[in-house]
Formats: C-alpha cells, structure tokens, sequence
C-alpha cells in the first residue's frame, strides 16, 4: 500500500497565493511516484482544510484526515508547503510533532526563528556571521521612530522591513523622512517587529542548502538581478510583467568569496538547527564584503523560484529528493 502523503498549501498569510504555486510544484514532482500517494488541501485563513472539491477536513490527533462526513484517511506523512504563517513560522510544524506525523522541511524552532528576520540576525551574530546593520523597533512611537531617523540620516537610504513576512511583502526601500513615516505604518500593520537595515548597493546571491541521500548539499550561490530601478519585490518576483532575471550560478565570483559564502551557510545551516531544506540569501557589496540576508526555510517553488533551479543545476532531481525523504522518514 502507498505512503498516503498530505499536501498542506496557503495558509492564513499574506503569502496564500504563492503558497498554490509552490504546491503545484510539488504536487507535479510526486505526481509517478508509485508508492507515495497525494492528497492535497488548503488551508484557509482560519486553518480550515479544503480539498478540490470545497469538502471541508480536519487532521485529527489519529494521524488522519477527517471528512465532514465522519470519512477518514490515514496521514503517514505531512509536506506543509506554506510560505509563512502557519507554515514557515513553526505552528503547523509544532502541531504536527504533537501529533506524531513526520513531515518535510524544517522543525518548529528553527522555523520560527528564521521567520522573524529579527531573532535571525540576533542568530547569525551570535553564530559570527555578518549580517547587514539594522536598527530594531518595537512600536510605531515617537522614540522609535528617532531610531529610524537617524538611521536614515546616517546611511542614506534604508530598507525598512516588518520582521514576519517574506516575498518583499512589508519590505520598502526609504530615501527621505516622508516615505519613513508611511513605510514604518504599513510594515507595523503587519508586524509588531520592524527592521531598519541599511540599503546596500550589491548583488544578490542565494544559495540552497538541502539534505540529499544524508549529505548536506550546499550549491554554488545562483543570482537575482531585479531592474535598476527597483529592488526584488512582490511584483518582480510573481508579476507577469517582472523585469528581473535569475541565474542559477553566479558568475565572476573569486575562491575566497565562493568559500566564504560555502562557510557562512555550513555554520547556518547547522547553527540554526535547520533540516530538510532552506534557501539562504546573501548581498555582496561593491567594495566585496559579503552579508547574510536571510535564511528562508521553506522557500519558494514557483516557475521563477531558486531553489528548484538550483537543485537540478546541483544534478539532483526534486522528485527523487522528496520521495527518498518521504521514504527516510517513514522507515
Ligand atoms: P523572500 O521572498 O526571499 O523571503 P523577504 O520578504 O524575506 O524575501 P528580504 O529578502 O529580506 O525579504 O528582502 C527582499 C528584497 O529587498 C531583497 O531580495 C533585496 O532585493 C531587497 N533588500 C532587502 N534588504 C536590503 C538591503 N539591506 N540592501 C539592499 N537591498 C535589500
Ligand atoms: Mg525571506
Ligand atoms: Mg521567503
Ligand atoms: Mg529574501
């Protein structure tokens, strides 16, 4: 009898709809799979599970998936395909080890704080890992926002981020005090923790670092370019008319740089108690310091996504990765 895998996607964040693509994705790799069986749901904002045809489930502490109907279907294993709440940010995840059901990706603790772009830095500093300069704030008052002044006065120009999302979503690229005041609303209405970092004029290399046949692979970083004009945000990563353009291994690059980045994403990775997977991004600046941006543990798996790219570039093939996961862990 086949593994009965559920595909969990959307999720009550701002990052619903990507979450769909990155579930299409996955769905198609599993797809002639023989012994792993598929189902998927979504998960709407109040954590209700839907499947194709609007039935309306719930997973059950049995390790199965209950139908309205009293009907039931066992859950081996879960692939919570949820770009931030509540998959990214650990909730599910907890969930699911309360229950008992193995699943992909990383584990509570390190998903939540990943997601918070705040305890991230705090991580990466105490890892020794150069992480771009910031200035915290935790609330929209007047004190706070002194501390975003002057971290504008001092460096120019800022990227002023709410600490939970991703996709760019809450993120703003701030050059004068009138866009501050309207950036730090709008990154406060979605976060209680709002981020203050200095815009780097820079490259931006990812790298994905991933669990294949029980080696830790970590790729050679590939690269994003988003127009001059801009920065890679929501509507150059998914819009139809995005003018921004991915390469799969970054060029021009010296030994020193390529191990520094090799490095600094061996110790994240095992720093951060991460598993199964993560997309970790770094800013190279002009003058060839590099940063750690960010560790993003259930990345994105749409068309224009890296980690996908990068992973077949490596010479794997996601299909076999997942399943022998799968497998791994229902053994
Ligand atoms: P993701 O979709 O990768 O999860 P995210 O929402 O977590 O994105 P970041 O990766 O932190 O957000 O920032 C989004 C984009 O904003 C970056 O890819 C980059 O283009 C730009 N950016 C963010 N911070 C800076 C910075 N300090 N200097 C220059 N550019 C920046
Ligand atoms: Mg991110
Ligand atoms: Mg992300
Ligand atoms: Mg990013």
């Amino acid at each position: 009898t086949p593994i009965q895998a559920l595909l969990i996607c959307g999720g009550g964040g701002s990052e619903h709809d990507v979450s769909l693509r990155t579930a299409d994705f996955i769905e198609e790799q599993l797809q002639n799979v023989s012994d792993i069986a598929l189902t998927r749901v979504v998960m709407d904002a109040s954590g209700r599970l839907s499947d194709r045809n609007g039935g309306v489930h719930y997973l059950s502490q049995q390790r199965q998936l209950v139908a309205e109907d009293g009907s039931t279907r066992d859950v081996h294993y879960v692939v919570p395909a949820i770009h931030g709440y509540p998959g990214e940010t650990g909730d599910l995840q907890s969930q699911l080890e309360l229950f008992g059901i193995p699943y992909f990706g990383c584990g509570p603790e390190a998903s939540k704080l990943c997601f918070n772009k705040v305890t991230t830095k705090l991580w990466l500093t105490a890892l020794g890992i150069d992480n771009t300069p910031y200035q915290f704030l935790f609330s929209n008052s007047e004190e706070e926002i002194a501390k975003a002044t002057m971290a504008l006065r001092q460096w120019g120009a800022v990227f002023v981020k709410a600490s939970n999302q991703g996709s760019s979503v809450g993120c703003f690229r701030v050059t004068n005090e009138e866009q501050m005041a309207e950036a730090l609303t709008q990154a406060f209405a979605l976060s209680p923790y709002v981020l203050v970092e200095k815009s780097l004029k820079v490259r931006e290399l990812e790298v994905a670092a991933y669990r294949y046949a029980g080696e830790l692979v970590i790729t050679p970083p590939g690269e994003v370019c988003a127009p001059e004009d801009t920065f890679y945000s929501y509507e150059e990563k998914y819009a139809e008319a995005s003018r921004a353009r991915t390469f799969v291994e970054a060029q021009g690059l010296s030994q020193a740089q390529l191990a520094w980045i090799h490095e600094a994403s061996k110790r994240a990775f095992a720093g951060l108690q991460l598993k199964d997977l993560s997309r970790i991004d770094f800013f190279l600046t002009d003058d060839g310091n590099i940063y750690l941006n960010e560790v993003n543990t259930f990345p994105g798996m749409t068309p224009i996504s890296m980690f996908p790219k990068m992973l077949a570039h490596a010479g794997h093939n996601f299909s076999e990765y997942l399943s022998s996961l799968i497998r791994q862990a229902i053994a």
